[in-house]
């Protein structure tokens, strides 16, 4: 159950207020505001607010006053423009404020994405719920055997079944016990700050995560990627929807030369103009070592 009842109405409350205001507003993304979108078992994603839209980078970009009389096609093709020359910094004229509820191992891929601004829950001063993320079946999945940081097949059969028993059972023995050193009937009860140390890494975290669009997209670029791992592109994808709401030139300029397209080195670049004068490239007449061809290849056959 991702949300409480109490935070579900605190939610449609917030949905059925409407303000008189002489912002900017993305009227895609007024749509997503404080709707939390559930992912994994007992997370969620909601925009709490944000600022901006595709015409503020524009605006940014021209250094100009209002929105400018400029057609849409102009807007979307000066956007295709920064995005392809990297001038980033219109793109951090928006802002995105997001609540996440996450599990810990995921937060801590997720903090090492310094350009945002965090504020977590509190597990020194309030209690951690007993809610853990167990991974359905078909995500339990073995080590991958080509990929250090990757998983191979789903396991199966008596293995499946005896890593979701652990999962469930230590997680339940873990949380069993910091209830009962946080304080019983006649107990002193150990410091929150303390008994929260023997919790493990899939015991679900909140926070408030604020961050400019040019660093989002750079942490959707990283984590929306199918390299990254399950449990973080998850939220990446469900980022996505919501950020193609709200700035939709902005996200088709990304989607086309960031998550689509590919950063070739001098070598690479030099093969595919031999390639295409006829020249029979390989691996071994390439310059690249087996992996970047590898890569190569896996660039060209997308
Ligand atoms: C597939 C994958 C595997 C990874 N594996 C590992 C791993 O094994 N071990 C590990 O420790 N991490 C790992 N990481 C994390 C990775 O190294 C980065 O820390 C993370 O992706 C955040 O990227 P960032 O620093 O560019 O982002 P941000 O912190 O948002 O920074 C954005 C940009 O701002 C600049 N910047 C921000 N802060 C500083 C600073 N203090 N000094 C200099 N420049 C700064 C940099 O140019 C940076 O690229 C992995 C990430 C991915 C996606």
């Amino acid at each position: 159950m991702p949300l409480s009842p109490e935070q579900q109405a605190e939610i449609d409350a917030q949905r059925s207020t409407r303000q008189e205001t002489r912002r900017v507003v993305s009227e895609g993304m007024e749509a997503h505001l404080y709707t939390a979108y559930p992912v994994l078992d007992h997370g969620f994603i909601r925009v709490i607010d944000y600022m901006g839209d595709d015409a503020a980078i524009c605006q940014a970009a021209r250094v100009s006053y209002g929105r400018g009389t400029k057609s849409v096609t102009n807007d979307e093709g000066l956007i295709r423009y920064l995005m392809r020359h990297w001038h980033s910094t219109p793109f951090e004229m928006c802002e995105i404020k997001l609540h996440v509820k996450l599990p810990v191992f995921v937060a801590r891929q997720w903090i090492r994405h310094r350009t945002a601004n965090v504020n977590e829950y509190s597990a020194r001063y309030s209690i951690l719920d007993r809610e853990f993320y167990i991974p359905a079946p078909e995500h339990l999945a073995a080590q991958s055997v080509v990929n250090n940081q990757g998983r191979g097949e789903a396991l199966t059969g008596d293995e499946a079944q005896r890593v979701l028993e652990y999962l469930k059972a230590d997680s339940a023995r873990a949380y069993d016990h910091y209830e009962e050193m946080i304080g019983q009937e006649g107990q002193q009860g150990l410091a929150r700050e303390l008994a929260r140390m023997n919790l493990p890494a899939n015991i679900y975290t909140q926070w408030y995560w604020k961050v400019d669009l040019h660093n989002l997209l750079h942490f959707l670029r990283l984590r929306a990627d199918a390299h990254a791992q399950y449990e973080i592109r998850v939220y990446a994808e469900e980022m996505c929807k919501v950020v193609a709401d709200w700035v939709p030139f902005a996200f088709r300029a990304f989607e086309d030369y960031r998550m689509g397209g590919a950063t070739l080195s001098s070598t690479a670049l030099d093969c595919v103009r031999r390639m295409l004068k006829g020249e029979e490239v390989t691996q071994e007449n390439s310059g690249m070592s087996k992996g970047e061809w590898r890569e190569f290849q896996g660039v060209l056959e997308g």
